[in-house]
């Protein structure tokens, strides 16, 4: 009796659809509270610089401007306030696209060790401002690395004093999103390191993967705040963030990007000895050597 049932099947049908509108009734719930969040959260974050450059702006009109040193001080006040504003607005844009899945990764084989030695001469001057040393180290296990000879090519070329190893080191990655994320993670070991201190970008391999890892000896990140560093806005010191120029927004774009990569980031740090941070990509196969 029970397998002639007629209702029995469509009882099941009935309950599978009910189940299935129900889990998208909770998407779209989901949905739908992450927005009312990240619109609470933006529209917080978007306040502080413009009532700042607003600030200083109003004051200039009403009469600072006359004094010289005053007007120069507000107006380069005002000035980084639009700048972080800018940046800010940027981060949104990237986060956004990544959240929503509209970004497509366009994985190519790329350079990885070239991408470093880039951004390294980008930062330069921030670094150079704090004295923090930038370098590349590797333990690959590859035989066709060709180890530098630190000296001699320190001599000839400024570059080679970094690295005791020379590229290529080829991944497959987006070339615009991986050097992103390498950005952010170098530029945060600049931002939170201390003076004098150094950013260690290393790489190591196994038989599919280039393990790529940024380490400072800075202050370090207490347990407490470690597991939640990635969220959106999320600072370990609000004020110290803003004021080295950060959105709050980097880490949560990293964890973005290397999840569109098949790729999950991990953090390790001491407070008062450094922070590590590292993640793994697919090797590219190296065709032209
Ligand atoms: P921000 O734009 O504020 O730098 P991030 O998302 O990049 O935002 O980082 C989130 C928070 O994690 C930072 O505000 C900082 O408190 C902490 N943090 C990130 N990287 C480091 C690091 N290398 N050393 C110490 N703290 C760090």
């Amino acid at each position: 009796i029970k397998n002639n049932n007629p209702f029995k099947k469509l009882n099941d049908e009935i309950f599978v659809y009910v189940a299935k509108k129900q889990k998208e009734i909770d998407e779209l719930k989901r949905l739908e509270q992450f927005r009312r969040e990240f619109l609470a959260d933006v529209s917080h974050e978007l306040k502080t610089p413009i009532f700042a450059a607003q600030g200083f702006i109003h004051t200039l009109i009403d009469g600072a401007v006359d004094d010289e040193f005053v007007r120069d001080k507000f107006l380069a006040k005002a000035a980084r306030s639009l700048d972080g504003l800018d940046a800010l607005v940027k981060d949104l844009v990237a986060l956004s696209q990544l959240e929503t899945g509209e970004i497509r990764m366009h994985l190519e084989r790329v350079d990885i060790y070239q991408i470093t030695l880039e951004i390294f001469e980008q930062l330069e001057n921030i670094a150079e401002a704090k004295g923090i040393t930038l370098r590349i180290k590797s333990s690959l296990q590859r035989s066709d690395v060709i180890r530098a000879d630190v000296a001699r090519l320190g001599a000839a070329r400024p570059d080679a004093a970094r690295t005791d190893l020379q590229g290529p080191v080829w991944v497959m990655a987006d070339p615009q999103r991986i050097t992103q994320v390498m950005t952010n993670l170098i530029e945060n070991g600049i931002k939170y390191g201390n003076d004098a201190g150094k950013v260690v970008v290393s790489f190591a391999d196994d038989k599919k993967h280039i393990s790529i890892s940024v380490r400072d000896d800075g202050p370090g990140i207490a347990p407490e705040h470690l597991s939640r560093i990635f969220e959106r806005f999320y600072r370990v010191e609000k004020s110290r963030s803003k004021e080295r120029g950060g959105t709050g927004l980097g880490l949560a774009i990293v964890k973005h990007i290397l999840n569109a990569h098949k790729s999950k980031i991990t953090v390790m740090s001491k407070p008062d000895k450094g922070t590590m941070f590292r993640f793994k990509l697919e090797k590219a196969v190296e065709t032209e050597l």
